[in-house]
């Protein structure tokens, strides 16, 4: 019969000296010393020592020597204290070792293709590829408990304010988030598919429909969208919805959920109410609506002075109705370093970064003391005058040593490339805390967003989210400038959830569709379903999601999102475990009339 274990590896302490244990685990690492083999023998709690001696348990100590790495053991014996000078202060089992009487081995392994303590060096795909081994790692083992702390949080909180946790469906109608969608084709009904929902959207706002007042899910969503580092095809949304609701009730609830979060798992107290910020100030102070708030080093515009310069990038740039953007960052960092902002590092790093955002360059000047004034001396300082210099400094309010840096380009794309610019230049001079955390909710968006393509309006958020009310017959004479009732939850730069009070009245829902030229048949072919449903009584209401992969990776502090996913897919969607997605039986295809190429190809291939 196998071995019961009494104890885990991870909670003998001195305490426990003399009892008679049982411990099973793996094998993490052994030491043959001849008379004495010490294992340690590991499971999610941790590790303890084993030793083996020939002198007292000779059919032990045998067995003993025949294990290696990541075979299953169980062992019985009895718990010492470690001898002198062996105690390891690191571990919190380290005082004590385990003298075993009885090894079983459970099952052997193969020889692991890398050491499960290296695995944070080790190429991912091999760490993807042996997941299995992978996850027994400490570190994984951590962030699988922590995501499994933060739903019980979450289900606990909303339990307890008389939310209901419902499933939708996960085999739907194609849902407007905006992504591609993954598609399922239907066997029973031929030429039909399914599409795997991009978020539960439509169905919780039926479900306030239908009464149920308080809804949240935690549930997966899928987006075949473009690879990017952050992001997973098949990820996880904490999908709220409320009724009889308005923007400061929803946040309410929702920051408060945060604040528990990040106080029951990190032991951090987050000042509610969050601070809020318009849209508009985002972009304008940090070029981006997911601005980092650890740290100042505002966006500055100077375009006003820079029309008048000698200098034509800028010139240009401001007749052809573009802006000078920038920042004015110092060059000591937070321990005192100087010079950390070489002109080699902004020549060369800084100017490549703001080039993969499109920006065409990076344009900059450092601030000297000149007899006791400040003055510019850099290259295309010369272009200005010295009266010109004085205001500039004066809007940044610049010091000696100081660099001001600089893009032209269209509003839009100077923000997208000094945006990410600030962020570096925040790190490497490292002007925040890496453990502090600052939250601010982003409100009053745009309702629409003028799309230049294919000229007609796109929602910013998306078509359901109500413009707020006092903007609603701009809906006919300008459409551009509608506030919405969306709000984003931001965190040191990073978005981790959204949401909006939701149009409830089919009229203005409809009307909104138009906007998106989205015909009344189109909408009816895609949304009818969802329009009827308001026919019937809608109470009004509105909700956020939370993108529950990023919350924890805050939480854990990775920007690896696989990390904190036990089967994540690769940036090209695949799982290297499963090797998904794959080829499947011909058969499968008949019985769902597909053809692929290859497939259809066949045929023909065979009679030649
Ligand atoms: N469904 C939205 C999303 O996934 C969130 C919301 O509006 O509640 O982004």
């Amino acid at each position: 019969m196998m071995l019961k274990r009494t104890h885990t590896c991870g909670s003998l302490r001195l305490e426990d000296v003399g009892k008679k244990v049982t411990l099973a685990g793996w094998v993490y690492w052994y030491r043959n010393h001849g008379n004495l083999i010490f294992i340690d023998v590991r499971d999610r709690k941790g590790l303890t020592q084993l030793v083996f001696n020939y002198e007292t348990q000779p059919q032990a100590h045998k067995v003993a020597g025949t294990l290696r790495c990541e075979w299953v053991i169980a062992a019985v014996g009895r718990v010492q204290p470690r001898s002198e000078g062996m105690a390891n202060p690191k571990l919190p089992t380290g005082q004590i070792e385990v003298a075993v009487e009885q090894l079983e081995i459970l099952n052997p392994s193969r020889t692991p293709p890398f050491e499960i303590e290296d695995g944070d060096k080790i190429l991912e795909e091999h760490r993807l590829r042996h997941r299995y081994l992978d996850l027994r790692r400490p570190r994984m083992q951590h962030i699988l408990q922590t995501r499994h702390r933060v739903t019980k949080v979450v289900r606990d909180y909303f339990d307890s304010l008389g939310f209901w946790e419902i499933e939708t469906p996960m085999l739907a109608k194609s849902t407007p988030e905006g992504a591609r969608d993954y598609l399922v084709p239907s066997r029973l009904h031929e030429n039909c598919f399914y599409a795997l929902p991009q978020s539960p959207q439509l169905f919780k706002q039926i479900l306030m429909v239908s009464g149920v007042d308080k809804y949240f899910q935690i549930v997966r969503c899928c987006r075949d969208e473009d690879p990017r580092a952050d992001r997973q095809v098949e990820f996880t949304q904490i999908d709220v919805e409320m009724s009889f609701v308005d923007v400061d009730d929803v946040i309410g609830v929702n920051e408060n959920l945060v604040a528990k979060v990040w106080s029951e798992i990190l032991g951090v107290e987050v000042v509610t109410p969050m601070a809020r910020m318009s849209y508009k100030q985002a972009v304008t102070d940090y070029g981006t609506d997911r601005p980092d708030l650890r740290f100042g080093m505002k966006l500055k515009d100077i375009s006003g002075i820079a029309k008048n310069c000698g200098f034509r990038v800028f010139t240009s740039t401001i007749e052809k109705g573009g802006v000078v953007r920038g920042l004015c960052a110092p060059t000591v960092d937070a321990d005192g370093r100087p010079d950390v902002l070489t002109r080699n590092y902004i020549e060369k790093d800084l100017t490549e970064l703001v080039g993969e955002y499109g920006a065409k360059g990076l344009v900059w000047m450092k601030v000297a003391g000149d007899n006791g004034k400040l003055a510019c001396k850099s290259g295309i300082a010369k272009h200005f005058a010295p009266e010109q210099i004085g205001r500039i400094i004066n809007i940044f309010d610049a010091k000696e040593n100081d660099v001001l840096l600089f893009v032209a380009d269209t509003e839009k794309n100077a923000n997208k490339a000094l945006a990410p610019l600030r962020c570096r230049i925040g790190r490497r001079l490292k002007l925040y805390e890496p453990n502090s955390f600052e939250f601010v909710w982003v409100v009053d968006f745009p309702l629409l967003e003028w799309n230049e393509a294919e000229s007609r309006f796109d929602s910013l958020h998306h078509p359901f989210t109500a413009p707020v009310e006092e903007d609603i017959d701009k809906l006919d004479s300008d459409p551009a400038n509608i506030c919405s009732q969306a709000y984003d939850i931001v965190v040191n730069g990073s978005e981790i959830g959204g949401g909006s009070i939701r149009i409830h009245k089919p009229e203005l829902q409809r009307k909104v569709f138009d906007l998106l030229k989205i015909s009344p048949e189109q909408a009816q072919a895609r949304f009818g379903f969802f329009l009827r449903a308001l026919e019937y009584g809608a109470p009004p209401h509105g909700g956020i999601a939370f993108g529950l992969d990023r919350l924890i990776m805050l939480l854990v502090d990775t920007d690896n999102i696989r990390d904190v996913i036990a089967f994540p897919k690769t940036l090209r969607g695949q799982c290297l475990l499963t090797d998904a997605p794959s080829e499947v039986d011909p058969k499968q295809l008949d019985e769902l009339n597909l053809r692929t190429q290859k497939h259809s190809h066949a045929p023909e291939q065979q009679t030649q």
